[in-house]
């Protein structure tokens, strides 16, 4: 077999067969084949796709590169979900904990900042002395105690997505649906639960910015989640503008505990009870979506929602008392306010420019070894829709740097618009299962 008639097949827009996706992977993580030539099959398949067949030969692949965890040792149904990336989304920081307290073991993995995107780890890192590298045994061992861990990807995980993902970031070929589909439900199928929920998002702040092509994406999943033997369902949500109000490490952290405590922004909390609904739907534990709705809704009005997060904290060796003290969180020594310079309605807060901004200010990486600032960034005072009066705080932001507040200050003047007429919203665009 040889690569360059794999590339002319796809580039022609032929179907690959089994033996040839498999060759694909195996030569690529042996350094046989040369990134130039994988990057040339990256683009056919940008341009030419994969069918459902195709896509699910190589997500099974893929999974196979590393360790497949189990889960088995633990008992009950696990559940697991995934966020196609998105900004200023906290949304595993709520919906772990809530989902433990109702009695579902959750043993996540979860990534890092990737592109203009957030990630989970780093900003679970900023609270002083959390733990994200945990070895399998610890992860074992505490779920069985606790019922919840969150964890860094192990290296070991999903080798071929690593690599194949960082030739992806360089060379325009991450937004491609079965690219996509394959890099997520590869690693969630390596991550052992029995359900998957997974959040599409879709938007400007997202990998996909049209229904269409969000739908696409959920559809496939699903499909090789279900071919993969996997009970899986995809909430698409909008990613227009940022979830919540916070964008940035530990600000984003503190908005999650806000909401565990019942007083978060009502995005946040609707996109995690619509998340929450599906999985214990899957589970088939409980088949009133209301009454799941009314248990979700109660786990985090009575604390146990919370109280599973402080617990989450000391097992993972953080300082818990971050929850009562929000002080003890890295803190930025800058915090600037813009204020409207007119009256109206929000009708723009581009969730991508916005996470530009935040970058600029440190929060992010360019590159994967840059060092991310866990006490910067911004918290906006208003949401798309919301009304406005002149010389009113749009946004504050938290920096450390006054050139680089300068830089992201500039990036977010594109960020946001006041009109004259308020308009419509909606954050739950569709669910597929
Ligand atoms: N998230 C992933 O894990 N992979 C992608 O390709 C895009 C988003």
């Amino acid at each position: 077999m040889r690569m360059i008639d794999i590339i002319i097949n796809k580039r022609n827009g032929e179907k690959l067969s089994r033996e040839e996706i498999e060759f694909v992977i195996d030569k690529y993580l042996e350094n046989e084949i040369p990134d130039y030539q994988m990057s040339a099959l990256l683009m056919a398949i940008y341009f030419k796709g994969m069918d459902d067949e195709e896509t699910t030969i190589l997500t099974e692949k893929m999974a196979n590169t590393g360790k497949i965890i189990d889960l088995s040792k633990i008992d009950g149904i696990k559940i697991d979900k995934h966020s196609s990336g998105g900004v200023g989304d906290k949304t595993t920081l709520v919906f772990a904990p809530l989902i433990s307290a109702y009695g579902f073991p959750i043993a996540k993995m979860s990534g890092r900042s990737l592109g203009h995107t957030g990630g989970t780890i780093d900003k679970l890192e900023s609270i002083p002395g959390f733990r994200t590298n945990l070895t399998l045994e610890e992860v074992i061992n505490q779920v069985k105690k606790i019922g919840i861990s969150i964890v860094g990807q192990t290296e070991n995980l999903v080798p071929a997505d690593k690599k194949i993902y960082a030739l992806r970031d360089v060379t325009g070929t991450v937004d491609s649906i079965p690219l996509i589909a394959s890099s997520i439900m590869s690693k969630k199928i390596a991550g052992g639960s029995d359900i998957i929920v997974l959040d599409v998002k879709m938007g400007k702040g997202a990998f996909i910015e049209s229904i269409d092509k969000a739908e696409k994406l959920a559809t496939l999943m699903v499909n090789i989640g279900r071919r993969l033997g996997k009970k899986i369902s995809v909430v698409i949500s909008n990613m227009d503008e940022p979830l919540g109000n916070t964008v940035g490490n530990s600000l984003e952290v503190i908005e999650a505990i806000e909401t565990l405590k019942g007083c978060g922004p009502s995005d946040l909390k609707e996109l995690v009870i619509n998340l929450g609904v599906q999985a214990v739907l899957l589970s088939g534990k409980e088949k009133d979506e209301e009454k799941i709705r009314r248990i979700l809704e109660n786990l985090i009005e009575n604390g146990s929602a919370l109280k599973k997060f402080r617990e989450l904290i000391i097992a993972q060796g953080g300082n818990e008392e971050v929850i009562d003290n929000y002080k003890l969180f890295p803190q930025a020594k800058i915090q600037k306010e813009i204020f409207s310079r007119e009256e109206g309605y929000i009708t723009k807060m581009d969730a991508y420019l916005i996470a530009k901004s935040v970058m600029a200010l440190g929060a992010g990486r360019d590159k994967k070894d840059d060092v991310i600032d866990p006490s910067v960034g911004i918290k906006t005072h208003k949401k798309l829709g919301d009304r406005v009066e002149k010389n009113e705080p749009i946004v504050t932001f938290f920096a450390n740097d006054s050139s680089k507040l300068s830089i992201a200050q500039e990036i977010f003047k594109s960020a946001y618009e006041i009109g004259r007429n308020k308009i419509d919203k909606k954050l739950i665009l569709k669910i597929i299962k």
